[in-house]
């Protein structure tokens, strides 16, 4: 019907109260429709507030959030309801996501009955769709949260989000909490879905490797900004910035030798106590004097690639390296 492509963009600056923390920092983000973007980062990088925000649970404190093109309704209007029911989230702990008291099969119609979508026989006939879709069975439906495995249980979580029929689906760490045996299924089922139903993904992960097997662009976050922004196959084989070097060195792809691990000095990223000038300046194994106190705009590289780093600043550098 239409050759536009669906865009989610946002720019905001979050501000704890107590603190006057900037857990997010001037963030822009587009994700074309049908597109995966990975968010990646550390604890405290502020990639779930960031998430928080896309799906309007926390309001920016300036910018905006943008969904096919038109700002983010008000919460509680009809117009957000609406929206509500396109845009869906799983989030890492699909126990605390489910009432423990209640048949699965039941959680899955939950949104079907609160968007008033479809006849009661509809709903049975479309719960059961569900289940198939995430590889289960009506016996699994059956059962409580309790009686199923982890792994079971987000692919309910991911059955309930997908009830709706969404475009957008916010997944923040959706396997961390899984065995590594699983998180690989989990992931796998994900992309199937996104393929089938052209889903449009952030997927927000501290694992690198996750990320990798799901995202067409990723981003990489440190103190609340954006430090790298590219096609994952390119970062992943070209890190640019010093901080996703470090991260692509410690979990190398599959099957390929790292070609030496680059080892962070320092503390973890403390977003109460940021740093001066680039954020990343007290563990840059590159730091040079300017960095402590001139913050790195995120510039273009040359390709699709942005970074924010006063080392990087072009495509001669990019050739050099
Ligand atoms: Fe390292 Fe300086 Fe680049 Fe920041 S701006 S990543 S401290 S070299
Ligand atoms: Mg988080």
């Amino acid at each position: 019907v239409s050759a536009i492509s669906r865009t989610y963009a946002m720019r905001s600056g979050m501000f704890g109260r107590a603190a006057a923390v900037h857990a997010v920092d001037g963030v822009s983000l587009r994700i074309a429709r049908g597109q995966t973007l990975g968010l990646v980062g550390e604890s405290g990088s502020g990639k779930s507030t960031t998430g928080r925000i896309v799906l309007g649970l926390e309001p920016p404190d300036s910018g905006e959030v943008r969904f096919d093109g038109k700002p983010m309704a008000a919460p509680g209007t009809t117009a957000w309801r609406a929206q509500r029911a396109r845009v869906q989230m799983i989030f890492q702990d699909p126990l605390g996501a489910l009432d423990r008291r209640l048949p699965v099969a039941t959680q899955i119609r939950e949104p079907l009955d609160i968007h008033g979508l479809g006849t009661p026989p509809m709903r049975e006939e479309r719960v059961r769709e569900l289940l198939r879709a995430v590889e289960l069975t009506p016996a699994h439906g059956a059962r409580y949260p309790g009686a199923l495995s982890g792994g079971q249980r987000q692919r309910i979580v991911l059955a309930r989000a997908l009830a709706t029929k969404p475009d957008f689906l916010v997944c923040d760490e959706p396997v961390s909490a899984l065995d590594v045996s699983i998180q690989a299924q989990v992931v796998n089922l994900l992309c199937d879905l996104q393929a089938q139903l052209s889903l449009t993904l952030l997927f927000i992960s501290h694992d690198l490797r996750v990320v990798r097997q799901i995202s067409n662009v990723v981003a990489v976050m440190y103190l609340g900004r954006i430090v790298e922004i590219g096609s994952a196959d390119d970062l992943f084989a070209r890190p640019e910035h010093p901080y996703t070097q470090a991260l692509v060195s410690a979990s190398p792809a599959p099957g390929r030798r790292s070609a030496g691990r680059i080892v962070l000095a320092g503390d973890p990223p403390n977003p109460a106590a940021r740093p001066t000038g680039c954020a990343f300046h007290p563990r840059c194994p590159r730091a040079i004097a300017r960095c402590a106190s001139e913050v790195p705009a995120l510039s273009a590289v040359g390709g699709d690639r942005q970074v924010a780093c006063h080392l990087v600043t072009g495509a001669a550098t990019r050739d050099a390296a």
